[in-house]
């Protein structure tokens, strides 16, 4: 049987089925789901309309019990889940359980933080008047989101935004429709009044573009590519939508001469290649210094050649599947583009070969290049990583600020005086001092700069910004 939409509190059958393929093996079917039509695209719209007014009107307690009893539920259910997510997405069941937990502690995260909605109240520059900021919820909501985190990037968005008094209508990436589907019936059964989540499956460029066009829709949150967020953002600001834009990366790590060298080498490894290197924090420009140049390059060798890539649910796999055939192709062919580029391919960028037929590839790592070269300017989304070798400190920094994207970097040193620096000089909406690039918190904010972000910061209490709208209000004294 396959897997309805929910719209206006009913799960609403469609004409035709997305088939939820199991990246470790293609003949696993994990399950269907209904793609919704445009017409269900409308009736959803129409439906979070309608709940939005009483909605905006419940008490913040009534949020957060509501939003609560979401969190428990996907904590008590994180075995389950992560299974799910390990099967339609390949990320290993370590990484999988992480995500999940992380999406069940934003909804608990939120379900404190809608009892602090800030608000202001100052005196105004006239007498006898009191001046009052408050925020209101923003209406209506379309959340869009990729398949890298098929349960945590929903629950980023979905949650804050019900939490702040939106009503959602969310549209997963279709190629990771089970997760979604999971959240909305958790979401639904928690006892949200009907209409003010709604899910609807289908393809960006049915699905998608109607939310995005759709004059009823506030405001489009959005997690994904470059060229996609700039399309929406073009289609969504000509008619005066709130955007926010979450999207790529080429996010550098700085190896420094002093660094600890198990430390480097762990940094990049979990970095760079692990949950498949298909995270927009990777860290796919492993920027080091020549003195320490032949050790690291050495030591994270030797590191990839441990890893077993195989199954993601498989105990003891490090690194499951890429996710689909077009992502594999993609990664193979920035494999050819490094080699014609001149670049040295050290270990990996091979099709592997397993005992299920899944999309298997080996860990690449390349070296000498430089990073004017394609595979260090365009984001490659798999795990493939190139060594940039630099003279020193300067040339480093100069290096990991010398691209178009600004989401996440990294340093590995001993040096006090240089983390400090680097962390006033990259010009990254996030930054590491002897950590991974990749690899969050869930109550503090996350974003980037220059093209790898727009709009403001996801997460944490910074989300009240996207999700209400400020109202001054002036109020003579009686
Ligand atoms: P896409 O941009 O292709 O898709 C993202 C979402 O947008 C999907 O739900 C997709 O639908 C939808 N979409 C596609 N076309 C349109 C359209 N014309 N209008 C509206 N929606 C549309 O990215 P991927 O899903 O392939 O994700 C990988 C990319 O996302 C990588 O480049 C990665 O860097 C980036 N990313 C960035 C993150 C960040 O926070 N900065 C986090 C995670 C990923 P569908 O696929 O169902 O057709």
């Amino acid at each position: 049987m396959s897997h309805a939409n929910l719209i206006a509190g009913e799960w609403v059958h469609g004409s035709d089925a997305v088939r939820n393929i199991n990246p470790s093996d293609t003949t696993d079917l994990v399950g269907e789901y209904d793609r919704a039509s445009a017409a269900q695209v409308e009736d959803a719209i129409a439906a979070a309309r309608a709940a939005a007014p009483a909605w905006a009107r419940t008490t913040v307690q009534q949020r957060a019990e509501l939003l609560e009893k979401v969190g428990l539920e996907i904590m008590a259910r994180r075995g389950e889940l992560a299974d799910l997510l390990a099967r339609e997405e390949g990320k290993t069941l370590p990484e999988a359980a992480g995500e999940v937990g992380r999406a069940g502690q934003i909804f608990k995260f939120f379900a404190g933080e809608v009892l602090r909605i800030p608000g202001e109240r100052l005196g105004s520059v006239r007498p006898g008047i009191d001046v009052e900021i408050t925020r209101e919820p923003v209406g209506v909501v379309g959340l869009i989101t990729p398949w890298n985190f098929p349960i945590a990037i929903p629950a980023w968005k979905v949650a804050p935004a019900l939490a702040y008094g939106n009503c959602v209508v969310l549209k997963p990436a279709e190629l990771v429709p089970g997760c979604a589907w999971a959240l909305a019936d958790i979401i639904h059964r928690a006892g949200f009044p009907p209409g003010v989540f709604n899910l609807v499956v289908g393809r960006g460029s049915v699905v998608g573009e109607k939310l995005v066009s759709d004059s009823r829709i506030d405001a489009i949150s959005f997690t994904g590519s470059v060229p996609t967020g700039r399309g929406i953002l073009e289609k969504a600001a000509k008619r005066g939508a709130k955007v926010q834009l979450e999207m790529g990366g080429k996010n550098p790590l700085v190896v420094l001469a002093d660094a600890d060298m198990e430390t480097a080498v762990r940094c990049a490894l979990d970095g760079a290649f692990f949950a498949t290197g298909q995270r927009c924090t990777a860290s796919s420009r492993l920027i080091v210094e020549q003195a320490v140049h032949d050790k690291f390059v050495a030591g994270l060798t030797e590191a990839l050649r441990k890893q077993v890539v195989d199954d993601a649910r498989k105990q003891g796999t490090t690194i499951g599947p890429v996710v689909d055939q077009n992502q594999l192709d993609q990664d193979m062919r920035y494999v050819d583009i490094g080699k014609q580029e001149g670049a040295r391919l050290v270990v990996g960028g091979e099709r592997l070969n397993r005992e299920k037929s899944g999309y298997y590839l080996a860990p690449a790592l390349f070296d000498n290049t430089r990073n004017d070269m394609r595979i260090n300017r365009e984001e490659i989304f798999g795990p493939v990583a190139s060594v940039i070798p630099v003279k020193d400190y300067d040339e480093a920094l100069a290096v990991a600020n010398d691209t178009s994207f600004g989401l996440c970097s990294g340093v590995v040193t001993t040096s006090l005086k240089k983390a400090a620096h680097f962390r006033r000089n990259v010009e990254t909406g996030m930054v590491m001092v002897n950590l991974p690039t990749a690899g969050v918190d869930y109550h503090v904010p996350f974003g980037g700069r220059k093209g790898s972000s727009y709009g403001s910061r996801e997460q944490g209490r910074y989300a009240v910004e996207f999700y209400t709208q400020v109202k001054t209000a002036y109020v003579m004294q009686s």
